[in-house]
């Protein structure tokens, strides 16, 4: 098995990144090129589409238009939920390489 076969990333046009959140069940986007339109957010990236780290955390809410946190730190590859997040996967490590994002 080549584990550096699959991205664990997807860029989109205006260059935002989608990864697929184990937690959540879906796309969240990260801004690295210009900062989200709606919040002004914007990370930096390591340029890694394989083991990416972003800085700083990424906090997503309203998921699905619901009141709902996602909090999570990814660094190298390795998505770090926060506790505050408020789904099965809060507290936990997971490797994006599990998510099949060339599937979706
Ligand atoms: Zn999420």
């Amino acid at each position: 098995m080549d584990e550096a076969g699959k991205p664990v990333l997807e860029q989109t046009t205006d260059g935002v990144l989608l990864f697929y959140c184990p937690g959540c069940q879906q796309l969240h986007g990260v801004w690295v090129d210009s900062p989200n339109p709606k919040t002004g957010a914007k990370w930096t990236w390591n340029g890694d589409f394989f083991k990416p780290t972003f800085s700083p955390s990424i906090l997503v809410n309203g998921v699905n238009g619901s009141h709902f946190r996602c909090h999570s730190f990814i660094r190298n590859g390795v998505i770090e939920y926060c506790s505050d997040s408020e789904h099965r996967m809060a507290g936990k490590s997971i490797s994006l390489a599990g998510d099949p994002i060339n599937q979706l």
